[in-house]
């Protein structure tokens, strides 16, 4: 019998034998279940406490008597909704089972054994899954203080990069480009190189103090913006994201997507969370109140962190992180090791409810004491 490194290899599966899946957060029922506790706390898949506008809810429960039905393969309202709501045309727009979606269909569009793509030490996880599910090189830059370091990242271009792919903010180190600087990198990347800004953390710092690479759309042939309606919106369980790009480069997106890539119930729910301004902006005030409240008390608990602008902050806690996660889940609360990351001594917290983020600081004073002790 073949060995199965040999088998995959034969069947030219190049990269994907190698591929380690994604880790996603603990769901709160495997941690009770495990370790016997009740009332858990999930404080790190930077989802949004609130949950979706209640708009949303109401919109699903009307939509549930067509469940027989396939949803609009062409999402025709939610792309009108985002084209208005972003000033860009519907052609320009790629609808996604999640932003991941549209990263994956940038990787089967765009990537193939010969290309090389570039992207950041700490970055977002599924830039790796979805080079190495292409069979493409990854070309890892080393960071800049926990960022993007972009000067490193346009040295390593050459005939074979196909995509750079730049969270702005970053998951899960919360570092952010200036605009200037991220703009001034852009223009330095050839036009047959694509340059993907992930913006999926957008709506936490704010169009006003921020910008966005949308504006620079008209300029930039070779550039997709992503968005997501799984953060501030709160629809992760739905899996509703998009893309946004030339739209030469949304018609090939949409070639390469299945026909019925967003379901009716993420379709019309996104929709709807678009209208309700309101919802979103209570999100960010608790996001930032929450935020606020967190590096206050790690710095009362002597911890250091990363100053993040999304809805989740990087803690250092050290060596023993993997022993606080642990103790931390016996205390009902889930937040998320990054050692995956290459930042084995810090732990991710998404930013909860005012009870939740007491909770966690709780636990963790506590941990803290008896680890000192
Ligand atoms: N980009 C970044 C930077 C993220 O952190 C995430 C979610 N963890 C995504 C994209 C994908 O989110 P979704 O597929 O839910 O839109």
């Amino acid at each position: 019998m073949t060995n199965k490194n040999e088998f995959l290899l034969a069947l030219g599966l190049v990269g994907v034998q190698g591929l380690r899946p994604y880790e996603p957060g603990k769901p709160l029922e495997e941690l009770e279940r495990e370790y016997g506790v009740t009332n858990a706390i999930k404080l790190a898949s930077n989802e949004n406490p609130l949950g979706p506008s209640p708009a949303v809810f109401e919109v699903i429960g009307q939509s549930l008597k067509d469940l027989a039905r396939y949803p609009d393969g062409n999402g025709f309202a939610l792309k009108r909704k985002i084209a208005q709501k972003q000033g860009v045309a519907t052609d320009q727009l790629t609808l996604g089972n999640g932003s991941n979606d549209i990263l994956e269909l940038i990787g089967r569009a765009f990537l193939d054994t010969q290309s090389e793509v570039i992207y950041s030490e700490h970055a977002f996880a599924v830039y790796a899954l979805v080079t190495q599910a292409t069979g493409a090189k990854a070309v890892v830059v080393p960071a800049l203080d926990w960022g993007h370091d972009l000067d490193a990242m346009a040295e390593r271009i050459n005939d074979k990069t196909k995509v750079i792919f730049i969270a702005n903010p970053n998951n899960p180190t919360g570092t952010w480009l200036d605009q200037v600087r991220l703009k001034r990198f852009i223009a330095r990347v050839p036009e047959q190189v694509i340059v993907v800004v992930d913006e999926a953390y957008h709506e936490y710092i704010g169009e006003k103090a921020y910008g966005t690479a949308i504006s620079w759309l008209t300029e930039f042939p070779n550039l997709v913006v992503t968005r997501t309606f799984s953060k501030a919106y709160g629809l992760a369980g739905l899996r509703v994201g998009y893309g946004i790009s030339h739209s030469a480069i949304a018609d090939l997106l949409n070639r390469v997507r299945q026909p019925f890539n967003v379901n009716s119930l993420a379709l019309i729910a996104a929709e709807h969370a678009l209208d309700d301004q309101a919802h979103i902006d209570k999100a960010i005030e608790l996001n930032h109140s929450g935020m606020h409240y967190l590096c206050e008390e790690f710095n009362r608990l002597g911890l250091d962190f990363i100053p993040s602008v999304g809805n989740f902050v990087c803690v250092r806690v050290g060596k023993q992180a993997k022993d606080i996660n642990e103790a931390l889940m016996r205390h009902g609360v889930i937040v998320r090791p990054v050692a995956n990351y290459g930042m084995p001594e810090y732990l991710r917290i998404t930013i909860g409810l005012e009870s939740e983020n007491s909770r966690f600081i709780a636990a963790m004073e506590q941990i803290l004491k008896s680890i000192n002790n």
